[in-house]
């Protein structure tokens, strides 16, 4: 295995949770690795942890729950002491009301008042009399389901709020999938014989609270804790971690096998030559940077993204309200989500006396939201907890803004085809080429499975050949170590994202 100097066993781009997996591991086995990272002051990627004048904020808040155990036990390697369990609350925020999620038919149209409740249970009656016989959209299959008012209130709103299209050009069996087993029917017959204390089905309201308040584990101080950690286990086994660096170009010599990558800082070019590649950028962008350019350079470049951005306000005030975050679902503001950062973690927020929140906004990269000044959606974001009456915008005292581009892959109608284009084109020509993580396989993925992808594809390298195939993680995946073999085995579902409607 190679040590010296910019010649490496494998050059890693990206120190997100798969790139930092696949260097951690690497530096264990004695691999030699350089880790290019952009981002010139954070490791983490989208998992990062931002500190400001000692508050510190998620991107998005992240549990950390996996169904591996190896991702679980590497978690516990990576970061022995300082994992803390936390319960778990979120909730519905609609007109200065509280809703549970998911909801319960009895206490939403309780909160909703007398005649809301009865044009809501009028407009049920309506959809299921006469449903929509062509259900195509989301729209319709919700309206079918809830009927007209209740969509409208509760799903409509905070959907296209977060994937930014209307619910009217979204697939119908994203909804299915995604609201399936909540029936408003069942969930007035099930209300109806809590009240009566007929309830006997052992397990139920275990699993309503369940979802309601459980625990999960998290960093005492963030996803950013364990990533750091991450970062120097590479460090201290003499790996090299380039912040503010980024991915230039991909060159593979055919004369020695090996790879040429070059990447841009802050003091110019830097250039690796490495045995193999890990890539964790956007699948867009790892094509428009391998030299020659791929010939499915066009399909990547129709993959899709969805950007996101926080505004973190600190507020002299106690905590606003006791959940992780509340949704949304007033059209009168932008806003999609409010995070709480000190019901993650009492660490995250340094003065007793401040509540610290987070908006986040689901925006396009290069929309108005996202090219507003951080001073303008300071504002924004405090004005609309006024508008939402969840604070006194006089004592905001400070916010920051984080804006995170490529948080979601998008499921268009081609994303499929368009993926499997360039994967089948780069795996065909460069054997130690390895895509890995969300953005980086253009899927949906958690930091476990972004993880998996990564842990697979050491093994790849350490076996010198593709013996595990990394696309086959997916979000319910869990691989098993089937007789002395391992065996990658993964469960065929996809996480739910909308899919758009072809134009009818
Ligand atoms: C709102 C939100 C909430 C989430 N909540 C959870 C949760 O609760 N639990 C959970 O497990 N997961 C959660 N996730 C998912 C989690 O954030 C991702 O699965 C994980 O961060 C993916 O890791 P990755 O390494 O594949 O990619 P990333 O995190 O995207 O990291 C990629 C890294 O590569 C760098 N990079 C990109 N291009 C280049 C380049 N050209 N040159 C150099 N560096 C480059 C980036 O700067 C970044 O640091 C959430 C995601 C979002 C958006």
């Amino acid at each position: 295995m190679s040590k010296s100097g910019n010649t490496v066993d494998v050059a890693i781009v990206g120190a997100g949770p798969a790139g930092l997996t696949a260097g951690y591991l690497l530096t264990k086995a004695g691999y030699s690795v350089a880790i290019l990272e952009r981002d010139a002051r954070y490791v983490g990627g989208i998992s990062r942890t931002v500190e400001h004048e000692g508050f510190r904020f998620d991107i998005g808040g992240h549990r950390f729950f996996s169904r591996s155990k190896e991702v679980v036990d590497l978690w516990n390697e990576i970061l022995p002491n300082d994992f803390i369990e936390r319960p778990r609350m979120s909730r519905i925020y609609y007109e200065g009301k509280f809703y549970s999620y998911p909801l319960r038919a009895f206490e939403a149209l309780g909160n909703l008042g007398l005649i809301r409740s009865t044009l809501c249970m009028a407009s049920f009656a309506k959809a299921r009399l006469w449903p929509k016989r062509q259900v195509r959209s989301f729209e319709d299959w919700t309206v079918n389901a809830f009927g007209r008012k209740l969509y409208s209130i509760f799903f409509k709103t905070y959907t296209e709020k977060v994937w930014g299209m209307p619910c009217d050009r979204m697939s119908a069996d994203w909804a299915a999938q995604r609201i399936k087993g909540l029936s408003l029917w069942g969930a007035v017959v099930d209300g109806l014989k809590r009240s009566l204390g007929l309830h006997r089905r052992p397990n139920d309201g275990v699993g309503q609270a369940k979802t309601l308040l459980e625990n999960f584990r998290y960093p005492r101080l963030g996803p950013g804790m364990m990533w750091e950690a991450a970062r120097d286990r590479v460090v201290e086994r003499g790996g090299q971690v380039l912040m503010g660096h980024s991915l230039h170009q991909l060159r593979l010599s055919e004369a020695t096998g090996r790879w040429t990558v070059t990447a841009t800082g802050a003091v110019g070019l830097v250039s690796l030559n490495a045995a193999h590649v890990i890539s964790s950028a956007p699948m867009r962008e790892l094509a428009s940077r391998i030299h020659p350019l791929p010939a499915a350079l066009p399909e990547a470049s129709n993959l899709k993204y969805r950007d996101f951005l926080t505004v973190a306000l600190m507020i002299r005030s106690p905590d606003l309200f006791p959940d992780n975050w509340i949704y949304i679902h007033d059209p009168k503001v932008k806003v999609g989500r409010i995070q709480n950062f000190r019901s993650w973690s009492p660490e995250m927020v340094p003065d007793p006396a401040i509540a610290c929140v987070g908006l986040e906004y689901f925006c396009f990269e290069g929309d108005g939201l996202w090219t507003s000044s951080d001073a303008q959606l300071v504002a924004l974001a405090t004005a609309e907890m006024a508008t939402l009456g969840l604070c006194d915008p006089a004592q905001v005292t400070g916010g920051v803004v984080v804006r995170q581009e490529k948080a979601y892959p998008v499921y268009d109608e081609d994303y499929a085809q368009n993926v499997d284009m360039l994967r089948r084109e780069l795996e065909g020509r460069y054997p130690t080429l390895h895509c890995v993580g969300r953005n980086g396989m253009h899927r949906y993925n958690n930091q476990d499975h972004a993880m998996m992808t990564a842990m697979l594809t050491v093994r790849n390298i350490q076996a010198g050949a593709r013996v595990y195939d990394v696309w086959a993680v997916n979000e319910d995946a869990e691989y098993h170590e089937s007789g002395n073999e391992g065996e990658a085995a993964a469960l065929a579902s996809l996480r739910a994202v909308p899919k758009p409607l072809k134009a009818a």
